[in-house]
């Protein structure tokens, strides 16, 4: 509140305020550079003022006096000088604060007394001395006050006070002009300054209201702004503490990297909007299970972290990952009805395999995506398994780079039998890759490497190429199967390019069935539909491999231009102790049916399964009951003799 009455406001303006915290400390700050400054010179002029009088005025006057003043002032010049650079609170700066400005009245009136008193014993050099002296060391002491206006104003007011009373009345015409002269200049010099004070209580509460304005930003920063959880770089800011932490105390971290399965469909099907506010309530539900648990955070997308710290063993925090993917199955209240979601997650443990933020994250995450790949739904800690996968990639990947594709690749050919008519309907093409460093390597291993760098379109050419040379030595009824990844299908020029080799090949598109797998699809379902139509265009067939394996919506996959559909060999085999693989397989057969496509089943190893597949109305079928991968000049013979002869079931 502010003072009332004109005495009161009179004391307020006069005194040091401790209303303004940050004012206090910034005074202080400035202060403290500048009193020292004011000592040492207060203390030298004093001194030569005394020295033009020695002999001339009483010696306890003279030296006397000064010689009290001094250790005073070098007291308060080393206290100032020694306190410059330390960090003070507001009520420490408000103590020193005032202590100065109670110090200045008595200092003030005992250096203007002494001055004064020396006036009477000297001649008019001394005499002017004495004036001299008052009026330059004022001036300097005044600006070196300026940031504490009362202590200012009150050695202006009483050393202008003795100088004007005292020299005005001495009836010497240069001393009275000489009191005008000092009275103009420390007027308008007070005048200055008090208007620089202002400038200085604004620039402080400027700075003060950027600074909080900053830490705003910064918070806004470090936030996502969906579900006001911690944001990416927030995450890496606090996983790189928690490093730190437990480096120091020897501590046990784990580091989860958590995926929704089924949010893309949601986005969507629903819209945005809907796929936004089920992120939402994601990171609701997630906020209330980890509590104090964890430090939980936004990746972006559907991705969300947990630091985990402080864990007992592997195995609850691994329990304690289950629990949250768990929970997250549970309905989300959303458009009307309820929308379901499943969670996969990766962890690892800080310092078993990672000891640093970005090996923790990228382990994480690769336990997370190989866990995905093999169980969707569940937990996957980063093993030694995981590690020896890492590093035998990346020799995959190394030995892909300086491979002499053309030589070192090749591929095998799978047949596709019709076991209704009995004859060979297509070859599927299997790559395969023998290395000079590596030796053979599975496509199973080498194709996901090839994808994830990019790599894999080179592959796909020449891969293409050797199928298509191989299938136009065949009969024209006996057509050729081709695996292609999502990547091959990536732009128009790469689409563009695969029409081109098989316009060229002189092989007939009809012949020719181009297999992508639901996963892929599922990846990029816009461009899919895209290069399908394209293939579809040519006159190629488009089959929808390993289906019933990405957890995908049917009906958008359906809404693709498929020719034909592949059922999976995990729902085969041992189908005929698999209630739920024999349910699946027969739905998906009969979807085929309605849907008129056609329907391969592939990874048929067994009499048994096939006689259960064939009663199921299954009768397209590929498998090693049938015949292995064979190189492409066993193919001549295999359709001469194979073809029946092989078919040993009826
Ligand atoms: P896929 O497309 O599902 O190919 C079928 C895989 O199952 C082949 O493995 C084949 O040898 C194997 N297989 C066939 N019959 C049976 C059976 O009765 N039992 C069992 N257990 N397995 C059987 P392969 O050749 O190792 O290929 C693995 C995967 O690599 C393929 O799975 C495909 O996804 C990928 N791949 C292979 N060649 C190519 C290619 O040229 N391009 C692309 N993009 N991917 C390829
Ligand atoms: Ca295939
Ligand atoms: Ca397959």
């Amino acid at each position: 509140m502010p003072p009332k009455g004109p005495i009161a406001r009179m004391r307020a303006f006069m005194s040091v305020s401790a209303d303004d915290p940050a004012l206090l400390k910034a005074q202080y700050q400035a202060f403290s550079g500048q009193i020292p400054l004011m000592y040492a010179m207060l203390l030298v002029n004093t001194w030569l003022l005394a020295s033009t009088h020695i002999g001339i005025a009483p010696r306890w006057l003279v030296t006397g006096v000064p010689l009290l003043f001094t250790p005073v002032c070098a007291l308060r010049c080393i206290q100032w000088w020694r306190g410059r650079h330390q960090a003070m609170d507001a009520a420490g700066a408000l103590r020193a604060l005032r202590r100065t400005n109670r110090l200045v009245w008595p200092l003030a009136a005992g250096f203007a007394a002494w001055s004064l008193a020396l006036y009477p014993y000297g001649d008019a050099y001394t005499r002017s001395h004495v004036a001299f002296y008052m009026a330059v060391t004022i001036i300097g002491v005044l600006l070196c006050l300026m940031h504490v206006r009362p202590a200012m104003l009150a050695a202006a007011a009483v050393v202008n006070l003795a100088f004007v009373a005292f020299f005005a009345t001495t009836g010497v015409p240069t001393f009275t002009a000489m009191t005008v002269n000092v009275a103009l200049v420390t007027t308008t010099l007070v005048g200055m300054l008090l208007r620089q004070y202002d400038g200085f209580t604004e620039l402080v509460r400027a700075r003060l209201q950027a600074e909080a304005l900053g830490g705003e930003n910064l918070r806004l920063a470090n936030l996502d702004s969906l579900t006001g959880l911690p944001n990416r770089r927030a995450f890496f800011a606090e996983l790189e503490a928690a490093c730190a932490r437990a480096r120091e105390r020897g501590s046990r971290f784990a580091v989860g990297i958590l995926d929704l399965d089924g949010f893309k469909p949601v986005n969507d099907l629903y819209g945005h909007a809907v796929g936004d506010r089920l992120l939402e309530q994601v990171g609701v539900r997630l906020s209330a299970l980890v509590g104090g648990r964890a430090h939980l955070a936004r990746l972006g997308g559907d991705e969300f972290a947990l630091i985990i710290e402080d864990i007992a063993d592997d195995a609850s925090c691994a329990a304690f990952a289950r629990h949250l993917c768990t929970e997250l199955r549970a309905p989300f209240p959303l458009q009307d009805n309820s929308l379901q979601v499943a969670a996969s997650m990766g962890l690892v443990v800080y310092p078993d395999l990672a000891t640093n933020a970005s090996d923790l994250y990228e382990h994480a995450d690769y336990a997370l995506y190989q866990g995905k790949r093999h169980q969707r739904g569940g937990v996957s800690l980063f093993s030694t398994r995981h590690q020896h996968r890492i590093q035998q990639d990346a020799a995959i990947e190394q030995a892909l780079r300086k491979a002499d594709l053309e030589a070192e690749l090749s591929v095998v050919f799978q047949p596709i039998v019709d076991t209704a008519s009995r004859r060979t309907l297509a070859f599927e093409a299997l790559a395969r890759w023998h290395s000079p460093a590596m030796g053979t390597v599975s496509p199973a291993e080498f194709i996901p490497v090839a994808e994830r760098t990019g790599l894999i379109t080179q592959l796909t050419r020449v891969l293409l190429a050797k199928a298509l040379d191989a299938a136009a030595t065949w009969p024209e009824a006996v057509g050729l199967s081709f695996n292609l990844s999502i990547h091959d299908l990536g732009s128009e020029e790469e689409v563009a390019r695969l029409v081109r080799l098989v316009l060229d090949s002189g092989v007939h598109p009809a012949r020719i069935d181009l297999e992508i797998t639901e996963t892929a699809v599922m990846q990029d379902m816009e461009q899919a539909q895209w290069a399908a139509g394209q293939l579809r265009g040519l006159g190629c067939g488009v089959t929808l491999d390993d289906f019933g394996t990405g957890f995908s919506s049917l009906s958008r996959l359906l809404a693709l231009p498929l020719t034909r559909i592949k059922i999976d060999r995990r729902f085969v085999s041992g189908i005929q102790h698999s209630p739920a693989s024999l349910k699946i397989v027969r739905s998906l057969l009969a979807l085929s049916r309605d849907m008129e496509l056609g329907c391969v089943i592939e990874g048929v190893e067994g009499e048994e399964e096939l006689a259960i597949l064939r009663e199921l109305g299954g009768s397209l079928m590929q498998g090693y009951l049938f015949a292995r991968p064979m190189p492409a000049a066993d193919v001549p013979a295999w359709l001469a003799h194979g073809e029946g002869a092989a078919f040993c079931f009826c």
